[in-house]
């Protein structure tokens, strides 16, 4: 492939290392082991503590919402929220197939079943334009909902993704699932940090998730947070999470099927002091962008970047190749010179779980899967 060692030669003076450049490593460069250190000088290392308390503020700060609540990880901040939008078992949740895998298998957790709908080429997410065409054919609205007409099972909810942190077509989706009546949950595990006309991501639906594993822009080791405006919604999230125990002094009564989805104190003190450093962070990756985007821009190269009225937090860069043989080309090339290159996800209906799953054509994800390869994007 043209230009490959100016662009491994580019990464490598971006990274100023010879060494292995993984995809995104974390960096703890605040307050991280202070409050390490504290949580355990308190004993308060587990399911409760005032860090815990903390981190959810922080969330609602951060993302404009009315409630956070603070999960064990991502994927459980999925599942829980799709069942407070109120998705039961046997119903439909229509998402993309090109995703990380968690998505889709939050909705199954919940006994509902996935179905795919294309995603826009510009924003890699959910197409607000797939979605009605998808419905248009396929639904009808009944007193109380959306009713698949081939399955005859209800549309719950949809479950748009925030592809690598680049908003979806927001306005646009609500607008059709206001009309279809179909309650949004936004899965925002890759956004943190990102904005859609000044908003923060996962603000829009009835539920957004974030996820604050090892590889995300902020991470606690292993954490997610569910964000609403439902204040409702949101005090029975954080009853359902906390096994749906009724407070009591010492007894033990739980009046529904909880979980134990908490996140450890250990855990959100290192988010609250990731979370302190999120602007530098999110400065600190937007100056990498810069960087990347005036490069590939001379080689003739796309390198992804914000649409207009977003604001991304370039969590993973990527660019976008002429084929499928070059892309293939490119991995081979950045890896075997140790830099860290990965492809976007296989689609969700390629893996066995989800090969039945009812889908539309899935022109534009499958475009974007043989092309789309993501590059270092480490905080520098
Ligand atoms: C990271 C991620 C999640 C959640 O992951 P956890 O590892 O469970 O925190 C969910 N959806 C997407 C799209 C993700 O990238």
């Amino acid at each position: 492939m043209k230009h490959i060692q100016d662009i491994i030669s580019f990464i490598r003076d971006s990274f100023q290392t010879k060494e292995f450049i993984p995809l995104h490593e974390p960096r703890f460069r605040g307050n991280e082991k202070k409050y390490l250190i504290d949580t355990i000088d308190s004993t308060f290392v587990s399911s409760v503590g005032a860090y815990v308390d903390r981190f959810e503020e922080m969330m609602e700060t951060i993302t404009g919402t009315q409630k956070a609540v603070a999960v064990v990880n991502g994927t459980a901040a999925i599942q829980v929220a799709l069942r407070l939008a109120g998705v039961n078992s046997g119903d439909e949740v229509i998402t993309q197939a090109l995703t990380f895998i968690a998505t889709a298998n939050a909705i199954v957790y919940n006994g509902a079943i996935p179905v795919f709908v294309d995603v826009d080429l510009d924003t890699m997410g959910l197409s607000p334009n797939a979605l009605n065409n998808f419905l248009e054919e396929h639904a009808e609205l009944r007193e109380n909902g959306c009713y698949n007409k081939t399955t005859g099972r209800k549309i719950a909810a949809c479950l748009p993704m925030h592809t690598f942190g680049f908003p979806v077509h927001l306005d646009e989706l609500i607008e059709v699932c206001k009309k279809w009546n179909i309650a949004i949950v936004e899965d925002a595990a890759e956004s943190l940090g990102s904005k859609y006309k000044g908003k923060h991501t996962g603000s829009f639906g009835k539920l957004g998730t974030f996820s604050f594993n090892g590889n995300k822009t902020v991470t606690c080791g292993g954490g997610g947070a569910i964000v609403t405006n439902d204040t409702v919604l949101g005090e029975k999230g954080k009853y359902l999470t906390t096994t749906a125990k009724k407070p009591h002094p010492y007894e033990f009564y739980h009046d529904e099927l909880g979980y134990n989805y908490r996140m450890p104190n250990l855990n959100a003190a290192l988010a609250c002091a990731q979370l302190e450093q999120l602007d530098s962070m999110l400065e600190n990756k937007r100056e990498l962008a810069n960087l990347y985007s005036n490069f590939f821009n001379e080689k003739g190269i796309i390198f992804r970047t914000e649409l207009p009225n977003t604001k991304a937090n370039y969590w993973l860069m990527c660019v976008e190749l002429k084929d499928k043989n070059e892309r293939e080309q490119f991995l081979k090339e950045m890896n075997s010179n140790k830099i860290m290159s990965r492809p976007i996800w296989q689609l969700m209906f390629r893996l066995p779980m989800y090969a039945t799953c009812q889908r539309d054509e899935q022109v534009n994800a499958q475009f974007l899967e043989d092309r789309i390869v993501n590059i270092p994007s480490s905080v520098r």
